[in-house]
Protein backbone atom coordinates (compact mmCIF):
# COMPACT_ATOMS: atom_id res chain seq x y z
CA UNK A 1 0.00 0.00 0.00
CA UNK A 2 1.11 3.61 -0.74
CA UNK A 3 0.26 7.06 1.24
CA UNK A 4 0.75 10.16 -0.41
CA UNK A 5 0.63 13.49 1.84
CA UNK A 6 -0.22 16.99 -0.23
CA UNK A 7 -0.26 20.01 1.57
CA UNK A 8 -3.16 22.45 0.11
CA UNK A 9 -2.25 26.08 0.60
CA UNK A 10 -4.86 28.40 -0.30
CA UNK A 11 -3.80 32.22 -0.34
CA UNK A 12 -6.22 34.89 1.06
CA UNK A 13 -6.74 35.77 -2.62
CA UNK A 14 -8.04 32.24 -3.19
CA UNK A 15 -5.48 30.39 -5.27
CA UNK A 16 -4.47 27.30 -4.16
CA UNK A 17 -1.34 25.92 -4.94
CA UNK A 18 -0.20 22.05 -4.00
CA UNK A 19 2.91 20.48 -2.81
CA UNK A 20 3.91 17.02 -2.46
CA UNK A 21 5.28 16.34 0.99
CA UNK A 22 5.91 12.74 1.63
CA UNK A 23 5.03 9.05 0.38
CA UNK A 24 4.72 6.00 2.65
CA UNK A 25 4.37 2.31 1.48
CA UNK A 26 3.95 -0.78 3.38
CA UNK A 27 3.37 -4.31 2.47
CA UNK A 28 0.22 -4.62 1.02
CA UNK A 29 -1.00 -7.18 4.07
CA UNK A 30 1.27 -6.21 7.16
CA UNK A 31 3.30 -8.61 8.42
CA UNK A 32 4.14 -7.27 11.96
CA UNK A 33 2.99 -5.18 15.01
CA UNK A 34 6.06 -2.70 13.80
CA UNK A 35 5.08 -2.41 9.91
CA UNK A 36 1.40 -1.03 11.29
CA UNK A 37 1.22 2.97 10.82
CA UNK A 38 3.75 5.84 10.80
CA UNK A 39 7.02 5.70 12.26
CA UNK A 40 8.95 8.53 13.76
CA UNK A 41 11.97 8.74 10.92
CA UNK A 42 8.53 9.00 8.52
CA UNK A 43 7.02 11.89 10.83
CA UNK A 44 9.59 14.04 11.42
CA UNK A 45 10.88 13.98 7.96
CA UNK A 46 6.85 14.78 6.77
CA UNK A 47 6.94 18.05 10.05
CA UNK A 48 9.98 19.29 8.39
CA UNK A 49 8.33 19.48 5.26
CA UNK A 50 5.37 20.96 6.44
CA UNK A 51 7.16 23.56 8.64
CA UNK A 52 9.43 24.60 5.75
CA UNK A 53 6.80 24.83 3.49
CA UNK A 54 4.47 26.86 5.44
CA UNK A 55 7.02 29.15 7.15
CA UNK A 56 8.63 29.59 3.49
CA UNK A 57 4.85 30.55 1.97
CA UNK A 58 3.70 32.95 5.05
CA UNK A 59 7.57 34.82 4.52
CA UNK A 60 6.86 35.34 1.10
CA UNK A 61 3.49 36.97 1.28
CA UNK A 62 4.93 39.20 4.19
CA UNK A 63 7.50 40.22 2.11
CA UNK A 64 5.02 40.42 -1.11
CA UNK A 65 2.83 42.29 0.80
CA UNK A 66 5.61 45.00 2.07
CA UNK A 67 6.84 45.28 -1.39
CA UNK A 68 3.73 47.83 -2.00
CA UNK A 69 4.43 51.27 -1.01
CA UNK A 70 2.51 51.99 1.82
CA UNK A 71 2.27 55.15 1.05
CA UNK A 72 1.41 55.50 -2.95
CA UNK A 73 1.02 51.91 -3.81
CA UNK A 74 3.98 51.50 -6.40
CA UNK A 75 5.81 48.26 -6.31
CA UNK A 76 9.18 49.13 -4.56
CA UNK A 77 12.16 47.98 -7.33
CA UNK A 78 14.05 44.50 -5.66
CA UNK A 79 17.64 45.35 -4.81
CA UNK A 80 18.76 41.78 -3.95
CA UNK A 81 18.23 38.52 -2.65
CA UNK A 82 19.29 37.24 0.65
CA UNK A 83 18.37 35.01 2.98
CA UNK A 84 17.61 34.11 6.63
CA UNK A 85 17.51 30.76 8.70
CA UNK A 86 15.29 30.52 11.29
CA UNK A 87 15.24 27.65 14.01
CA UNK A 88 11.76 25.96 14.88
CA UNK A 89 10.81 22.91 16.88
CA UNK A 90 10.22 21.48 13.30
CA UNK A 91 13.86 22.34 11.66
CA UNK A 92 15.91 25.20 10.62
CA UNK A 93 14.36 27.01 7.51
CA UNK A 94 16.16 29.12 5.36
CA UNK A 95 13.61 32.09 4.20
CA UNK A 96 14.17 34.18 1.27
CA UNK A 97 14.57 37.76 2.51
CA UNK A 98 14.54 39.81 -0.59
CA UNK A 99 15.63 43.66 0.11
CA UNK A 100 13.91 46.44 -2.02
CA UNK A 101 14.63 50.07 -2.80
CA UNK A 102 13.20 52.11 -0.71
CA UNK A 103 10.31 53.96 -3.12
CA UNK A 104 10.83 57.42 -4.11
CA UNK A 105 7.82 59.24 -2.49
CA UNK A 106 9.57 58.36 0.71
CA UNK A 107 13.30 59.73 -0.09
CA UNK A 108 14.05 63.22 1.26
CA UNK A 109 16.05 64.14 -1.81
CA UNK A 110 15.52 62.88 -5.28
CA UNK A 111 19.20 61.34 -4.94
CA UNK A 112 19.49 59.89 -1.82
CA UNK A 113 19.15 55.57 -1.74
CA UNK A 114 17.64 53.30 1.36
CA UNK A 115 17.11 49.67 1.22
CA UNK A 116 14.02 48.22 3.20
CA UNK A 117 14.26 44.61 4.19
CA UNK A 118 10.89 43.63 5.40
CA UNK A 119 11.32 40.13 6.37
CA UNK A 120 14.53 41.41 8.81
CA UNK A 121 12.07 43.20 10.47
CA UNK A 122 9.49 40.30 11.14
CA UNK A 123 12.10 37.39 11.75
CA UNK A 124 12.95 39.37 15.44
CA UNK A 125 14.83 36.38 16.71
CA UNK A 126 16.97 33.49 15.22
CA UNK A 127 14.55 31.09 16.86
CA UNK A 128 11.08 31.15 17.39
CA UNK A 129 9.63 31.56 20.75
CA UNK A 130 8.20 28.33 21.16
CA UNK A 131 11.26 26.90 20.72
CA UNK A 132 12.94 28.87 23.27
CA UNK A 133 10.16 28.20 25.65
CA UNK A 134 10.28 24.13 24.99
CA UNK A 135 13.97 24.31 25.24
CA UNK A 136 13.80 26.46 28.52
CA UNK A 137 11.08 24.43 30.37
CA UNK A 138 13.67 21.57 29.35
CA UNK A 139 16.46 22.87 30.29
CA UNK A 140 14.36 23.76 33.78
CA UNK A 141 13.61 20.11 34.57
CA UNK A 142 16.60 18.01 33.34
CA UNK A 143 19.84 18.39 32.87
CA UNK A 144 20.94 20.62 29.78
CA UNK A 145 22.16 17.75 28.01
CA UNK A 146 19.00 15.02 28.29
CA UNK A 147 17.23 17.99 27.33
CA UNK A 148 18.83 18.29 24.07
CA UNK A 149 18.40 14.41 23.87
CA UNK A 150 14.76 14.35 24.71
CA UNK A 151 13.69 17.23 22.04
CA UNK A 152 16.21 15.23 19.30
CA UNK A 153 14.87 12.33 19.94
CA UNK A 154 11.26 13.31 19.39
CA UNK A 155 11.01 16.30 17.31
CA UNK A 156 12.72 17.20 13.89
CA UNK A 157 14.24 20.04 15.99
CA UNK A 158 16.94 22.62 14.81
CA UNK A 159 20.43 20.68 16.14
CA UNK A 160 21.21 22.49 19.31
CA UNK A 161 24.09 21.67 22.06
CA UNK A 162 23.69 21.92 25.89
CA UNK A 163 25.14 25.33 25.57
CA UNK A 164 22.71 26.69 23.54
CA UNK A 165 19.57 25.05 25.66
CA UNK A 166 21.26 26.94 28.63
CA UNK A 167 21.52 29.95 26.96
CA UNK A 168 18.34 29.94 26.05
CA UNK A 169 16.97 28.86 29.97
CA UNK A 170 18.82 32.09 31.27
CA UNK A 171 17.43 34.12 27.96
CA UNK A 172 14.15 33.26 29.76
CA UNK A 173 14.93 33.77 33.15
CA UNK A 174 15.83 37.07 32.46
CA UNK A 175 12.32 38.00 30.90
CA UNK A 176 10.48 36.17 33.93
CA UNK A 177 13.29 38.19 36.78
CA UNK A 178 12.16 41.14 34.78
CA UNK A 179 8.38 40.46 34.88
CA UNK A 180 8.63 40.26 38.24
CA UNK A 181 10.17 43.35 38.89
CA UNK A 182 7.57 45.18 36.90
CA UNK A 183 4.95 43.07 38.80
CA UNK A 184 6.73 43.94 42.29
CA UNK A 185 6.84 47.89 41.01
CA UNK A 186 3.15 47.93 40.04
CA UNK A 187 1.79 46.39 43.72
CA UNK A 188 -0.88 48.77 44.72
CA UNK A 189 -1.83 50.17 47.94
CA UNK A 190 -4.75 48.29 50.10
CA UNK A 191 -7.48 50.85 50.57
CA UNK A 192 -8.96 51.05 54.32
CA UNK A 193 -11.74 49.63 55.31
CA UNK A 194 -12.63 48.76 58.65
CA UNK A 195 -15.11 45.82 58.20
CA UNK A 196 -13.23 44.61 54.93
CA UNK A 197 -9.69 44.36 56.35
CA UNK A 198 -10.59 42.14 59.45
CA UNK A 199 -11.72 39.35 56.54
CA UNK A 200 -8.33 40.20 54.58
CA UNK A 201 -6.53 39.84 58.23
CA UNK A 202 -8.18 36.28 58.28
CA UNK A 203 -6.80 35.46 54.62
CA UNK A 204 -3.31 36.57 54.79
CA UNK A 205 -0.71 35.54 52.74
CA UNK A 206 1.26 33.21 54.73
CA UNK A 207 5.33 33.13 53.33
CA UNK A 208 7.14 29.83 53.72
CA UNK A 209 11.04 30.17 53.48
CA UNK A 210 13.61 27.50 54.11
CA UNK A 211 17.43 27.61 52.14
CA UNK A 212 19.13 24.89 50.17
CA UNK A 213 22.56 24.77 49.53
CA UNK A 214 23.57 24.13 46.15
CA UNK A 215 27.93 23.08 45.46
CA UNK A 216 29.42 25.63 43.76
CA UNK A 217 31.38 25.66 40.44
CA UNK A 218 35.35 24.72 40.83
CA UNK A 219 36.61 28.41 40.95
CA UNK A 220 34.37 30.28 43.45
CA UNK A 221 35.71 31.59 46.61
CA UNK A 222 32.91 29.22 48.31
CA UNK A 223 32.12 25.17 48.03
CA UNK A 224 28.58 25.60 48.32
CA UNK A 225 26.38 28.25 48.11
CA UNK A 226 22.95 28.86 49.49
CA UNK A 227 19.20 29.39 47.42
CA UNK A 228 16.24 30.53 49.05
CA UNK A 229 13.30 28.80 48.36
CA UNK A 230 9.52 29.24 49.48
CA UNK A 231 5.94 29.33 48.71
CA UNK A 232 3.24 31.91 48.94
CA UNK A 233 0.25 30.31 49.75
CA UNK A 234 -3.07 32.40 50.61
CA UNK A 235 -6.58 30.90 50.86
CA UNK A 236 -8.57 31.12 47.33
CA UNK A 237 -5.35 31.35 45.81
CA UNK A 238 -3.09 29.06 43.93
CA UNK A 239 0.25 28.35 45.47
CA UNK A 240 3.14 30.10 44.32
CA UNK A 241 6.67 29.12 44.51
CA UNK A 242 9.73 31.30 44.17
CA UNK A 243 13.37 30.87 44.66
CA UNK A 244 16.65 33.11 44.75
CA UNK A 245 20.44 33.26 44.86
CA UNK A 246 20.51 36.40 47.42
CA UNK A 247 24.43 36.99 46.01
CA UNK A 248 23.25 37.57 42.55
CA UNK A 249 19.46 37.96 42.26
CA UNK A 250 19.30 41.62 40.85
CA UNK A 251 16.80 42.72 42.99
CA UNK A 252 15.32 39.76 45.79
CA UNK A 253 12.97 41.40 47.64
CA UNK A 254 11.09 42.33 44.00
CA UNK A 255 10.79 38.36 43.59
CA UNK A 256 9.23 37.86 46.58
CA UNK A 257 7.28 40.64 46.20
CA UNK A 258 6.02 39.38 43.19
CA UNK A 259 5.05 36.32 44.54
CA UNK A 260 3.42 38.07 47.29
CA UNK A 261 1.47 40.20 44.26
CA UNK A 262 0.40 37.07 42.00
CA UNK A 263 -1.59 36.03 45.77
CA UNK A 264 -3.55 39.41 45.25
CA UNK A 265 -1.61 40.80 48.03
CA UNK A 266 -1.57 44.53 48.09
CA UNK A 267 0.69 47.05 50.36
CA UNK A 268 -0.07 47.21 53.56
CA UNK A 269 -1.63 43.94 54.28
CA UNK A 270 -0.36 41.84 56.79
CA UNK A 271 1.58 38.41 56.16
CA UNK A 272 2.50 35.97 58.30
CA UNK A 273 6.24 34.35 57.43
CA UNK A 274 7.28 31.07 58.59
CA UNK A 275 10.86 29.85 58.85
CA UNK A 276 13.61 28.07 60.87
CA UNK A 277 15.33 30.56 63.28
CA UNK A 278 17.49 32.28 60.63
CA UNK A 279 16.82 36.17 60.83
CA UNK A 280 18.08 37.09 57.33
CA UNK A 281 14.55 35.21 56.29
CA UNK A 282 11.53 37.01 58.19
CA UNK A 283 13.90 39.88 57.40
CA UNK A 284 13.88 39.26 53.15
CA UNK A 285 9.96 39.27 53.52
CA UNK A 286 10.21 42.49 55.62
CA UNK A 287 11.83 44.12 52.76
CA UNK A 288 9.97 42.78 50.32
CA UNK A 289 6.14 43.98 52.20
CA UNK A 290 7.92 47.28 53.13
CA UNK A 291 4.52 46.79 56.25
CA UNK A 292 3.66 44.31 59.00
CA UNK A 293 5.24 40.78 59.05
CA UNK A 294 4.43 38.01 61.81
CA UNK A 295 7.41 35.85 61.98
CA UNK A 296 6.59 32.67 63.22
CA UNK A 297 9.09 30.14 64.05
CA UNK A 298 8.68 26.80 62.48
CA UNK A 299 6.81 23.93 64.39
CA UNK A 300 9.47 21.62 63.49
CA UNK A 301 12.75 22.84 63.70
CA UNK A 302 11.43 23.67 67.31
CA UNK A 303 9.75 20.44 67.90
CA UNK A 304 13.77 18.46 66.86
CA UNK A 305 15.02 20.27 69.22
CA UNK A 306 12.59 19.13 72.21
CA UNK A 307 13.44 15.54 70.75
CA UNK A 308 16.87 15.83 71.34
CA UNK A 309 16.31 16.57 75.00
CA UNK A 310 13.87 14.13 75.65
CA UNK A 311 16.16 11.42 73.75
CA UNK A 312 19.01 12.44 76.45
CA UNK A 313 16.52 11.87 79.01
CA UNK A 314 15.24 8.70 77.84
CA UNK A 315 19.22 7.29 77.67
CA UNK A 316 19.52 8.85 81.46
CA UNK A 317 16.40 6.89 82.58
CA UNK A 318 17.50 3.61 81.12
CA UNK A 319 20.74 4.07 83.51
CA UNK A 320 18.90 4.04 86.78
CA UNK A 321 19.12 1.68 88.88
CA UNK A 322 15.73 0.07 90.72
CA UNK A 323 15.16 2.16 94.03
CA UNK A 324 16.85 0.17 96.78
CA UNK A 325 13.99 0.66 99.43
CA UNK A 326 10.57 1.52 98.46
CA UNK A 327 10.75 4.83 100.42
CA UNK A 328 13.63 6.22 98.47
CA UNK A 329 11.75 8.62 95.78
CA UNK A 330 13.42 8.12 92.17
CA UNK A 331 15.61 10.62 92.21
CA UNK A 332 14.91 11.37 88.12
CA UNK A 333 11.38 12.10 88.71
CA UNK A 334 10.89 15.53 89.02
CA UNK A 335 13.60 15.83 86.22
CA UNK A 336 11.28 13.60 83.98
CA UNK A 337 7.89 15.07 84.72
CA UNK A 338 9.70 19.13 83.53
CA UNK A 339 10.88 17.15 80.28
CA UNK A 340 7.66 15.53 79.89
CA UNK A 341 5.78 18.89 80.04
CA UNK A 342 8.55 20.52 77.77
CA UNK A 343 6.64 19.77 74.21
CA UNK A 344 3.30 20.42 75.65
CA UNK A 345 4.57 24.08 76.89
CA UNK A 346 5.89 25.29 74.03
CA UNK A 347 2.57 23.63 71.47
CA UNK A 348 0.51 26.31 73.62
CA UNK A 349 3.12 29.49 72.97
CA UNK A 350 3.87 28.77 77.18
CA UNK A 351 7.31 29.74 76.39
CA UNK A 352 8.14 31.33 79.28
CA UNK A 353 7.30 28.35 81.75
CA UNK A 354 9.34 26.06 78.97
CA UNK A 355 12.42 28.41 80.12
CA UNK A 356 11.46 27.59 83.39
CA UNK A 357 11.47 24.09 83.16
CA UNK A 358 14.89 24.09 80.84
CA UNK A 359 16.66 25.76 83.57
CA UNK A 360 15.20 23.16 86.54
CA UNK A 361 16.30 20.40 84.31
CA UNK A 362 19.50 22.30 83.91
CA UNK A 363 20.38 22.46 87.32
CA UNK A 364 19.30 18.91 88.22
CA UNK A 365 21.62 17.39 85.46
CA UNK A 366 24.31 19.51 86.46
CA UNK A 367 23.96 17.82 89.79
CA UNK A 368 23.75 14.62 88.70
CA UNK A 369 26.38 14.72 86.88
CA UNK A 370 28.28 15.61 90.08
CA UNK A 371 27.40 11.74 91.12
CA UNK A 372 30.78 9.38 90.74
CA UNK A 373 29.19 7.20 88.00
CA UNK A 374 30.73 7.79 84.72
CA UNK A 375 27.85 6.62 82.66
CA UNK A 376 25.81 9.23 84.37
CA UNK A 377 28.13 12.14 84.29
CA UNK A 378 28.66 11.91 80.15
CA UNK A 379 24.63 11.50 79.37
CA UNK A 380 23.87 14.29 82.40
CA UNK A 381 26.52 16.75 80.40
CA UNK A 382 25.04 16.07 77.32
CA UNK A 383 21.58 16.62 78.55
CA UNK A 384 22.97 20.25 79.96
CA UNK A 385 24.07 20.99 76.38
CA UNK A 386 20.89 19.65 74.79
CA UNK A 387 19.05 21.85 77.30
CA UNK A 388 21.13 25.34 77.08
CA UNK A 389 20.96 24.16 73.13
CA UNK A 390 17.34 24.75 73.21
CA UNK A 391 17.03 27.82 75.54
CA UNK A 392 19.05 29.70 73.40
CA UNK A 393 16.91 28.45 70.33
CA UNK A 394 13.50 29.74 72.39
CA UNK A 395 15.57 33.04 73.55
CA UNK A 396 16.68 34.07 69.99
CA UNK A 397 13.32 33.55 68.48
CA UNK A 398 11.25 34.79 71.51
CA UNK A 399 9.19 36.87 69.06
CA UNK A 400 8.31 34.36 66.27
CA UNK A 401 6.69 31.83 69.31
CA UNK A 402 3.11 31.23 69.36
CA UNK A 403 0.31 29.12 70.61
CA UNK A 404 1.21 26.86 67.60
CA UNK A 405 -1.76 24.38 68.75
CA UNK A 406 -4.62 27.37 68.46
CA UNK A 407 -3.17 27.93 64.67
CA UNK A 408 -3.41 23.85 64.24
CA UNK A 409 -6.82 23.43 65.21
CA UNK A 410 -8.22 26.85 62.90
CA UNK A 411 -6.10 25.19 60.42
CA UNK A 412 -3.48 27.27 59.78
CA UNK A 413 0.16 26.16 58.93
CA UNK A 414 2.83 26.25 61.32
CA UNK A 415 5.20 24.50 59.70
CA UNK A 416 7.97 24.95 56.78
CA UNK A 417 7.27 21.02 56.09
CA UNK A 418 5.72 22.49 52.67
CA UNK A 419 8.35 24.55 51.88
CA UNK A 420 11.46 22.28 52.30
CA UNK A 421 8.68 19.79 50.08
CA UNK A 422 9.56 23.19 47.87
CA UNK A 423 13.27 23.08 48.38
CA UNK A 424 13.03 19.83 47.20
CA UNK A 425 10.98 20.29 44.12
CA UNK A 426 12.94 23.05 43.15
CA UNK A 427 16.48 22.68 43.74
CA UNK A 428 17.33 18.48 44.96
CA UNK A 429 15.90 17.30 42.40
CA UNK A 430 17.76 18.72 39.56
CA UNK A 431 21.06 20.41 41.34
CA UNK A 432 21.36 17.83 44.06
CA UNK A 433 24.73 15.94 45.21
CA UNK A 434 23.83 12.91 43.61
CA UNK A 435 23.89 14.25 40.30
CA UNK A 436 27.53 15.44 41.41
CA UNK A 437 26.22 18.70 39.64
CA UNK A 438 28.51 21.95 40.18
CA UNK A 439 26.55 25.59 39.85
CA UNK A 440 27.59 29.06 39.58
CA UNK A 441 24.97 31.12 41.56
CA UNK A 442 24.16 33.10 38.33
CA UNK A 443 23.48 29.78 36.47
CA UNK A 444 21.29 28.47 39.86
CA UNK A 445 19.14 31.65 40.62
CA UNK A 446 18.28 31.84 36.04
CA UNK A 447 17.15 28.43 36.11
CA UNK A 448 15.19 28.34 39.77
CA UNK A 449 13.32 31.01 37.81
CA UNK A 450 12.29 29.43 35.44
CA UNK A 451 11.90 25.94 37.55
CA UNK A 452 9.50 27.97 39.91
CA UNK A 453 7.39 28.89 37.01
CA UNK A 454 7.30 25.65 35.26
CA UNK A 455 6.48 23.69 38.60
CA UNK A 456 3.97 26.59 39.40
CA UNK A 457 2.63 25.93 35.81
CA UNK A 458 2.59 29.70 35.09
CA UNK A 459 5.31 29.36 32.26
CA UNK A 460 3.13 28.56 29.05
CA UNK A 461 0.87 31.27 27.79
CA UNK A 462 3.13 33.89 29.59
CA UNK A 463 6.53 33.08 28.58
CA UNK A 464 4.75 33.05 24.92
CA UNK A 465 3.69 36.53 25.73
CA UNK A 466 6.88 37.56 26.82
CA UNK A 467 9.20 36.16 24.40
CA UNK A 468 6.61 38.10 21.68
ZN1 LIG B 1 5.66 55.40 -2.54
Amino acid sequence: MQWTVRLEARTSAGEVETTELATFSRPGVAGTLAEIGLVLSETKALLAKLQASMLCGQVAAYAAHHRVCAVCGVLQPLKDRRTRRLQTLFGTVEVEAPRFKLCRCRLTTPLAEATVSPVCALLTARCTPELEQVQAELGARTSFRDGVRILEALLPVSPANHESLRARTHAVALRLEAADRQAAAEVTAVQREPDKAKAADERRPVVMLDGAYIRAVPGHQVRNFEAICGKVEREGHSTRRFALVRSVAEQPHALLRAALQGQGWREGEAVTAISDGDPALPALVRSATGGPVQPILDWFHLSMRVQHVEQVMGGLCALEPPPLAPLDPAPLDPARTDVERLRHLLWSGDHEKACEALGRITGWAKDAAMLDDPAVEARAKRLVARCTELRGYIESNEGALVDYGERSRAGKPISTSRAEGTVNQLVSARMNKRRQMRWSPRGAHRVLQVRAAVLDGRFGQHAILLAA
